[in-house]
């Protein structure tokens, strides 16, 4: 027994420290260069009104939909579809969102430039170009184009595109639990002025899981404060 003990106790007592009881200077520390935010490729892309996609026409190799989640589209419609990283992303969420009684659906995803195009020049014609520019992307300027970025509502359709589905139980269910699943709410309320876009609850992100846990530990700063980037309120 008393060997038992020393062994125990010397595998117990061979454990590191815990990271609390470390200096500071030992800390680990988030390394922003990991990926690149420039590759329209890599899901730490930022893409603004500063910084167009490169290049412009940029189209992603290969696009799915989520083969579980709720669509308000069919799954071979191009724009219920996502980087395949993301649609798997997307059913986790899903799954764990059902689990909590909290339904969702896809409302748009993925956009070419030309359909981008088409929806940024009626935005236009509807209500100016001061007004679409803070709510629609110019064509080469999305997130949608990327297959990174993904537009979600309740299936229920409550302030579907609106302000309000942050006070939907959908919405603060997205609020308080996208980053474990990698997503990220990219246009936050009161940063319209550093990401060039009014608040966007439904407008979801995917960076993956360690970006978006470090991007909530800092309180949500918007990417380009993150990545000490301009800030792009205007083209
Ligand atoms: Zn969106």
């Amino acid at each position: 027994l008393i060997l038992i003990t020393l062994l125990v106790g010397g595998i117990w007592f061979a454990r590191p420290e815990p990271a609390t009881n470390q200096p500071e200077a030992n800390a680990p520390q988030f390394d922003k260069t990991q990926f690149s935010i420039g590759d329209p490729t890599s899901s730490w892309l930022v893409v603004n009104k500063k910084r167009p996609l490169q290049p412009k026409d940029y189209e992603p190799a290969s696009l799915t939909a989520p083969s579980a989640m709720r669509l308000a589209g069919r799954p071979t419609d191009a724009n219920m579809q996502v980087n395949s990283e993301v649609a798997i992303a997307l059913d986790q969420l899903d799954a764990d969102a059902r689990a909590a009684d909290i339904n969702l659906k896809v409302i748009s995803a993925y956009r070419s430039y030309d359909t981008q195009r088409m929806i940024y020049d009626s935005e236009v014609r509807g209500f100016g170009q001061a007004q679409a520019d803070r709510e629609s992307a110019r064509p080469g300027h999305s997130e949608h184009q990327t297959g990174w970025a993904v537009d979600l509502g309740a299936v229920n359709n409550k302030c579907e595109i609106e302000a309000c589905f942050a006070d939907t139980p959908e919405g603060k269910w997205l609020a308080d639990n996208a980053h474990k699943y990698g997503f990220i709410i990219r246009y936050g309320a009161d940063q319209e002025s550093i990401t060039g876009y009014q608040y966007e609850p439904w407008h979801l992100r995917f960076v993956g899981k360690d970006l978006a846990a470090e991007l909530r530990r800092l309180g949500n700063p918007p990417l380009e404060e993150f990545f000490d980037l301009p800030a792009a309120p205007s083209y």
